[in-house]
C-alpha cells in the first residue's frame, strides 16, 4: 500500500535531503564516523546549511518553522536510514527532538536567541542529560542537583548513556532543585561546554550506533547562572520532560520504521542478486514467504506511525499514544531486521553489510527513550485507571 500524507512541499524537501545524502552520507564518511565514534562538525554544519536540522527552530531565530509538522523530519530519518547511516540519523535526532524543543517550547526570549539561531545552523549542538548512573527509569530517583546560590546553582552529581555527550555544546541537564521526589523538586537547567567542574567524559564502547557518541558526563561544584534555567521557573523540570517524551517516542518509532523499510529494501536486493543451488536465493519460498512478512510487517508500521504524525501535527498524540507506538513498531523492528539478517546468510553478521549495522542500533531502540516495559507500564496504567 502506498502511503499516502506527504505533499508536495515534503516530497520537494525529500530531494534536498536526498542531495544532501549523496554528498555527505558516503561510505567513507560512515567508516570516519565510526572509527572517531562522533559525527564531525563538518557534516552537522553542512547539515544546518542544507536545512536539515533546526526544523522546528521558528523562522524569527533561523530556522525551518515546522513546529508540528513531524513530516518533515520523518523524511530525514528515511533518507538518512536508507543510506545505512543510523548514526547520522542519531545525532539529528538529539538535536531535534531531544534538545532543541527545549528551547522553543520551554526557553526564555534571552534563551531563545541565545542558542535557537546558532543549533539551526550546527554551530551550536545540543544534549539531554536525563539519566543518573542510578536511576534511568526511575527518573525521580536521580541524585544529581543544583542548590540555589546568589545569581545561580551550584551543580553536583553525574549523568550517564548521554547521547551526544561530547559533542554537545550545551546540555539540556534534569537536576534536583528540592526535596524528595514530588515533581516540582525538579528543574531543567542548561550546562554549557567549558563550565568549571563540567566534564563530558569519556565515549562509551556500544553494541552498536558506532559513529555516535554516547557519554559520560559529570558535574563537580558546577555554577550555573540562573538565566540558563530552562523557562526561568525553578520546579518546572519533571513536568517540562514530560511534555516532549511524547516528541521523543514518536521519534524513536519513526526511526524504527524506516529502518524496517531500509532493512526490507536491502533484503529484496540481496536475495534477489545472491544464488545458491543455481538458484537465486529470492526464489526459495521460504525467502518470498519471509520477504512478505517483512513487507506486510513494514506496511502495518508505516500505517500506524503515519496516523500518529498527523495526530502529533494536529496535538492530539497524547502520552499513552506515543507509548504505545515507540513499543510496538520497535518491537516490530526487531522482527524485520532478524529476518533480513538470516536472509543475508554471514554478510547479514559483517559490518560492512548495512543490515549487520542496522540490526546492531536497533537493539537500543527498546531500551533509550524509556524502556518497553515502562512504555507498557504507562499504557497498562491508563487503561486500568491506575495512577
Ligand atoms: C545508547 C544509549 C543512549 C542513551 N541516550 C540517552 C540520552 O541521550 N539521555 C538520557 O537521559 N538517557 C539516555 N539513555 C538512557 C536510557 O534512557 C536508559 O538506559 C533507560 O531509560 C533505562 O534506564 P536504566 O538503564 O537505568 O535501566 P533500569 O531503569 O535500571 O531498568 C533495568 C530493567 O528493569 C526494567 N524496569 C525498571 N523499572 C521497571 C518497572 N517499573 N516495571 C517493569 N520493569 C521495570 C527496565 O525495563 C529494564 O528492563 C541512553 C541509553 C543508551 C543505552
Amino acid at each position: 500500500m502506498e502511503r499516502d500524507i506527504y505533499e508536495e512541499d515534503h516530497e520537494a524537501f525529500r530531494d534536498l535531503v536526498k542531495d544532501f545524502v549523496k554528498r555527505h552520507v558516503t561510505n567513507e564518511a560512515m567508516e570516519k564516523w565510526d572509527a572517531a565514534g562522533e559525527i564531525d562538525r563538518d557534516t552537522m554544519l553542512a547539515a544546518g546549511e542544507a536545512g536539515l536540522i533546526g526544523l522546528s527552530v521558528p523562522e524569527e531565530f533561523g530556522g525551518a518553522g515546522m513546529l508540528q509538522d513531524y513530516r518533515f523530519r520523518t523524511i530525514v530519518m528515511e533518507e538518512v536510514i536508507a543510506a545505512g547511516a543510523g548514526s547520522l540519523a542519531g545525532a539529528f535526532g538529539i538535536q531535534d527532538d531531544l534538545a532543541v524543543p527545549y528551547l522553543v517550547h520551554m526557553g526564555t526570549q534571552e534563551q531563545k536567541e541565545k542558542w535557537l539561531p546558532r543549533m539551526a545552523t550546527g554551530e551550536v549542538l545540543g544534549a539531554l542529560a536525563m539519566t543518573d548512573p542510578g536511576a534511568g527509569s526511575d527518573l525521580r530517583g536521580i541524585k544529581t542537583n543544583a542548590k540555589k546560590v546568589d545569581g545561580g546553582y551550584i551543580l553536583n552529581g553525574a549523568k550517564t548513556f548521554i547521547s551526544s555527550g561530547t559533542t554537545a555544546d550545551v546540555v539540556v541537564t534534569f537536576v534536583k532543585t528540592g526535596e524528595g521526589n514530588r515533581p516540582d523538586a525538579f528543574s531543567l537547567l542548561l550546562v554549557e561546554k567549558g563550565m568549571e567542574g563540567f566534564d563530558q567524559g569519556k565515549k562509551l564502547r556500544k553494541m552498536g550506533f558506532h559513529g555516535w557518541d554516547t557519554a559520560e558526563l559529570s558535574f563537580t561544584d558546577v555554577f550555573v547562572p540562573e538565566e540558563n534555567l530552562i523557562s526561568g521557573k525553578e520546579g518546572q523540570g519533571f513536568i517540562q520532560l514530560m511534555l516532549n517524551l511524547p516528541l521523543e517516542r514518536l521519534s524513536i518509532g519513526v526511526a524504527a520504521a524506516a529502518a524496517a523499510q531500509a532493512a526490507l529494501d536491502w533484503t529484496v536486493a540481496y536475495t534477489k542478486d545472491r544464488e545458491a543451488f543455481g538458484e537465486r536465493i529470492a526464489d526459495f519460498q521460504n525467502t518470498r514467504f519471509r520477504l512478505a512478512d517483512m513487507s506486510a510487517t513494514t506496511e502495518a508500521m508505516w500505517a500506524y506511525i503515519d496516523r500518529a504524525l498527523l495526530a502529533y501535527k494536529d496535538g492530539r498524540l497524547s502520552a499513552e499514544d506515543a507509548a504505545k507506538v515507540k513499543f510496538w513498531a520497535t518491537e516490530r523492528e526487531w522482527e524485520v531486521l532478524d529476518m533480513g539478517v538470516q536472509l543475508h546468510g554471514g554478510y547479514g553478521y559483517i559490518m560492512e553489510y548495512p543490515i549487520a549495522r542496522a540490526f546492531t542500533d536497533a537493539r537500543v531502540h527498546r531500551i533509550y527513550g524509556g524502556t518497553n516495559e515502562i512504555m507498557r507500564d504507562l499504557v497498562g496504567r491508563q487503561i486500568v485507571g491506575k495512577r
